[in-house]
């Protein structure tokens, strides 16, 4: 199928995006790397009056080292991300997340904005950006504002994106020596979007994990932060016995919904399998 016909505008500035978001309004969509909001348009899945592509917008796209945080524009592709030198060294967690992000061809122009504006449950950005506790920079006419990633996700394909804003990046803290990162998630084939997948970080210093964040996707409308399992597993030392508390733990922070292919215990299942897999592999990253 072929997309309903629009109309196509390239602007140089937010100014001039925010003046074409207020006159078109929901008729308005911006187009970042099109890699998911083309195949809704030809799937007739959305019909806008305009595309406001946004990709020629100055200072939205690259990937900036502070001294305690990283900054990565919203128009920066999966692949900058995928090659990054900074993203390996400061977040190791989003390294080992982007090369399960769809496909070569895809990532060279998809973008970590539009992953984040799309907020798709099974994506890999939103529960990283979720376990790293991130913050989002948006921009609207009035200025900018800062969100949580923890309060960004409001469902499936549901964020805290206003008529007329503009994701423009999104804020990480880099963690204190110790840290240490593991994402894992099960799909079909690699490439496909995950039946389950974790987002895990935690402090393992002497031999125990502090400070756990364990974000799921494919477990929910929005990203899973399994906040009873992490508090159970504070000060615990590594080991199959403390695997096996958060193994047992996990049912009372996910009730992952039923999809096409997985049943719901199915699906807590495999977080189960996996949340095991992140703590050996935390552990063994330690040691
Ligand atoms: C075959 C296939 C497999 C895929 N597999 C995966 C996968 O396994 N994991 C995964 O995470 N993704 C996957 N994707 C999606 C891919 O990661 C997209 O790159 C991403 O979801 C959207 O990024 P984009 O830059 O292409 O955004 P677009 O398609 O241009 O836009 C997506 C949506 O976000 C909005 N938007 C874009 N940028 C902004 C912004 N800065 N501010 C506000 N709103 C904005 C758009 O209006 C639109 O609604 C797959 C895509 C395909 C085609």
């Amino acid at each position: 199928m072929k997309s309903p016909a629009f109309a196509y505008a390239r602007p140089a500035s937010l100014g001039e995006v925010f003046t074409l978001l207020k006159t078109h309004g929901d008729g308005a969509k911006l187009l970042a790397g099109g890699q998911s909001l083309l195949a809704t348009l030809n799937l007739r899945l959305s019909a806008p009056d305009i595309l406001i592509d946004i990709t020629a917008l100055p200072g939205l796209s690259g990937i900036s080292v502070g001294k305690d945080t990283v900054r990565i524009g919203a128009l920066t592709t999966h692949r900058e991300i995928e090659h990054s030198g900074d993203i390996a060294k400061y977040l190791p967690l989003l390294a080992q997340a982007v090369p399960h992000v769809a496909h070569v061809a895809i990532r060279n122009v998809g973008t970590f904005g539009g992953s984040i504006a799309m907020a798709d449950p099974a994506a890999e950005y939103p529960a990283v950006c979720v376990a790293l506790d991130a913050q989002f920079v948006i921009a609207g006419a009035k200025g900018e504002r800062r969100v949580a990633a923890r309060e960004f996700f409001k469902g499936m394909y549901e964020t805290a994106l206003q008529p007329g804003e503009v994701l423009v990046a999104g804020e990480f803290k880099i963690a204190a020596t110790g840290y240490r990162a593991a994402f894992l998630e099960l799909a079909r084939r690699h490439g496909d979007y995950a039946i389950v997948g974790l987002a895990a970080q935690a402090d393992c210093s002497g031999g125990k994990y502090s400070d756990v964040s364990l974000a799921f996707l494919g477990a929910g409308g929005e990203p899973v932060l399994a906040r009873t399992t992490a508090a159970a597993l504070e000060g615990k030392a590594f080991g199959p016995d403390t695997i096996a508390l958060a193994q047992n733990t996990l049912a009372k922070d996910l009730d992952p919904p039923a999809d096409l292919y997985s049943s719901s215990a199915t699906k807590l299942h495999l977080a189960r399998v996996i949340t095991g897999r992140a703590l050996a592999a935390l552990a063994a990253a330690a040691t």
